[in-house]
């Protein structure tokens, strides 16, 4: 009896740091009317180093947050303030193959750039990101990475932020031609600017990058996501949460619009899945929560927390 109980015990705390989501004191009937809770999670955007976090941490991180897989970005350059290279990724991919999608990045000016990252493809990466260096999106080596991402059959995780001191600048100017030009590559859109065109009023980069209060439709994003079906989302951090907690109602329709376009990811820094080192927040739960709340049809959810960041690296997944 007492060995049973210390199993029973063992299963709870197992659940409970898992995924917080199925309360182990509902009854099998409930369990069953909330069928989301059985969807396994892949975060589409997790970097290792935050806060000095290792490659272990960055499991038990993935562990406490029932996160089955991640793909894990290097920024080879540190130029948004986090270096990670992509040998650890690839090492972490070896030592955990069944969690770990590596992606590989590194500096798109130097002149050897395409040759690594085409090493970096033979050697098991799934795609380039997170592209982030302080250069306009319409620079020929911006473009130069894209068009090997199509040729490669790959996705590339973008950080779009404009202003001054931004990265891949000129989103709205400049994201479509790349659209119509390649058609294999899927691009991932990330951050401030991709978010703040989910409305079609963009403030001044200069007085806000998270704007708030009500969407206004035809934001650019949702123009070319519904024109480019190898344009995708990626919900990570606390542009994409502030974007789609801003203005509810707007957002269930924007993910009715695009189902199969939207990633479900951290940008997490934090060692626990309970934010103690980050202000008492981690960004996956945050997400999780907010999202098995708004998201009613579970074949989206599905898509969401899982089938379309399969889609996203090229797998086949069943409609
Ligand atoms: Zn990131
Ligand atoms: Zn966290």
């Amino acid at each position: 009896m007492l060995s049973r109980l210390k199993s029973t015990r063992r299963q709870f705390l197992g659940a409970m740091t898992a995924t917080c989501a199925t309360a182990p004191w509902l009854g099998e009937a409930q369990i069953k009317a909330a069928p989301t809770d059985s969807i396994p999670l892949i975060d589409c955007h997790l970097h290792i180093n935050h806060f000095d976090r290792t490659v272990e941490d960055t499991i038990r991180h993935m562990d406490a947050t029932g996160t089955s897989k991640a793909f894990v970005l290097p920024l080879e350059t540190g130029e948004g303030g986090v270096l990670l290279r992509s040998e650890t990724v690839l090492h972490a991919f070896h030592a955990h193959k069944d969690r770990v999608i590596p992606f590989c990045q590194t500096d798109i000016r130097r002149a050897d750039v395409l040759q690594r990252i085409r090493a970096y493809h033979l050697l098991g990466c799934r795609g380039i990101g997170e592209q982030k260096e302080h250069l306009p999106l319409d620079d020929r080596r911006v473009e130069r990475i894209i068009a090997l991402c199509d040729e490669l059959d790959w996705p590339i995780t973008i950080h779009f932020q404009d202003g001054e001191k931004g990265f891949n600048q000129g989103l709205a100017q400049h994201l479509e031609r790349y659209l119509k030009k390649y058609k294999k590559v899927r691009i991932i859109g990330h951050a401030q600017t991709w978010w703040a065109h989910i409305s079609a009023d963009v403030p001044d980069p200069a007085k806000s990058l998270y704007p708030k209060g009500p969407v206004k439709s035809g934001g650019v994003i949702d123009k070319l996501m519904t024109d480019y079906p190898n344009l995708y989302g990626d919900m990570s951090a606390g542009s994409g949460y502030n974007a789609l907690s801003r203005d509810e109602e707007f957002t269930m329709g924007f993910i009715e619009r695009h189902p199969r376009q939207l990633l479900f990811g951290s940008d997490c820094p934090c060692y626990d899945g309970q934010g103690k080192n980050f202000r008492g927040m981690c960004y996956s739960k945050q997400l999780q929560s907010f999202l098995k709340r708004i998201v009613k049809d579970p074949g989206t959810l599905r898509n969401i927390l899982h089938d379309n960041a399969l889609r996203a690296v090229g797998e086949k997944v069943p409609a």
